[in-house]
């Protein structure tokens, strides 16, 4: 940052040149060491996949490594808020989802705005979410899924990443699309719920595709269905939620960068081009592409096509929150 040595009255001509050409060159200098990426979920689950995914890649691009921390609790709340009071100085990153669009809708008091607390960096990738069951529910389908949960009634355990996450937004949608009111457990991300997936504990889980494909290809888990319009390129047997009677079930995670308020302009535009060109990395589109996750289009990888598509996202679901009746404090 330049100083305004005019107003420095006092400052000596010298003082005030050495201060403005130290500050110019840790402006040019950016990145000058190992920049954090916070994750507000835990560690192995699907945001923490594609932050590790891109870390490398972006952090050879930028000539300095790019290390993931994961701040984890509240939905991914409380990574965001980390994030939000970190000092603005070019080294602190937020890879979040759609929760940055749904949490001001269902926190009573949501600690920071997320349309003007934050300088939006990039939009990310889009991954596709798939319900699945523990291996011995008795259901492989909807139908059967629903008769299952007719009989159990609220005995019916569905796992979440906590108020704000992708997978509580799946599991409140999937209960008001079939009228049922199931038990809901939070975890402090989809990696450990699906170890109580894995060992018993819960019965449904509702997660994005880079978390829940290596477990359905072994067979650890029963497929229900997906939660986008159309079929999942990666799973072309496993049949839409809506084609199975669940009409208007259409979700899909997209994931973007954010830094602190005040972040200089330089780190931003910097970190969003080393972004772009991780994501035109083969070993990275191919990683992606395994897990169903696709690239944002070219339009929203930058500040304003983040910013619009937040702003469009936060309109698009605080009336279904509403409506749910959802909220935390
Ligand atoms: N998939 C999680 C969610 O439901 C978050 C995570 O663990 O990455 O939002």
């Amino acid at each position: 940052m330049m100083l305004d040595c005019t107003r420095r009255l006092r400052a000596t001509v010298a003082g005030c040149l050495m201060a403005s050409l130290a500050g110019l060159a840790s402006a040019q200098a950016w990145p000058a060491r190992a920049v954090t990426l916070v994750v507000p979920f835990a560690a192995g689950g699907p945001t923490d996949v594609v932050a590790r995914t891109l870390a490398g890649p972006i952090g050879k691009a930028l000539g300095q490594p790019v290390a993931v921390e994961n701040k984890v609790g509240l939905g991914g709340t409380l990574g965001a808020g980390h994030v939000m009071r970190a000092v603005p100085d070019g080294y602190t990153f937020l890879l979040h989802h759609s929760g940055m669009a749904t949490a001001p809708a269902l926190y009573r008091r949501l600690p920071y705005n997320p349309l003007t607390d934050f300088e939006p960096v990039s939009q990310v990738v889009d991954v596709p979410m798939t319900l699945i069951a523990r291996k011995d529910v008795p259901a492989g389908s909807m139908a059967e899924l629903q008769a299952h949960m007719k009989a159990k009634g609220d005995k019916v355990f569905i796992a979440h990443a906590g108020v704000g996450a992708a997978s509580h937004l799946c599991s409140m949608v999937f209960q008001q699309a079939v009228g049922m009111d199931l038990t809901t457990m939070p975890y402090q991300g989809t990696a450990p719920a699906m170890s109580a997936l894995l060992t018993g504990q819960v019965d449904l889980l509702c997660d994005q595709t880079t978390n829940t494909t290596p477990h359905l290809r072994t067979g650890l888990v029963r497929m229900i269905g997906v939660t986008t319009a159309q079929r999942v390129k990666t799973l072309p047997d496993s049949p839409t939620l809506a084609e199975q009677g669940l009409a208007g079930i259409d979700l899909v995670v997209w994931h973007g960068v954010y830094a602190p308020k005040g972040t200089p302009r330089e780190a931003i535009d910097k970190f969003g081009a080393a972004l772009r060109t991780a994501l035109k990395d083969p070993a990275v589109l191919q990683r992606l592409a395994e897990l169903g996750a696709t690239p944002a289009a070219d339009a929203k990888l930058s500040p304003e096509g983040l910013r619009s598509w937040l702003k469009q996202e936060t309109d698009r679901w605080a009336p279904v929150i509403k409506a749910a009746g959802a909220y935390a404090d």
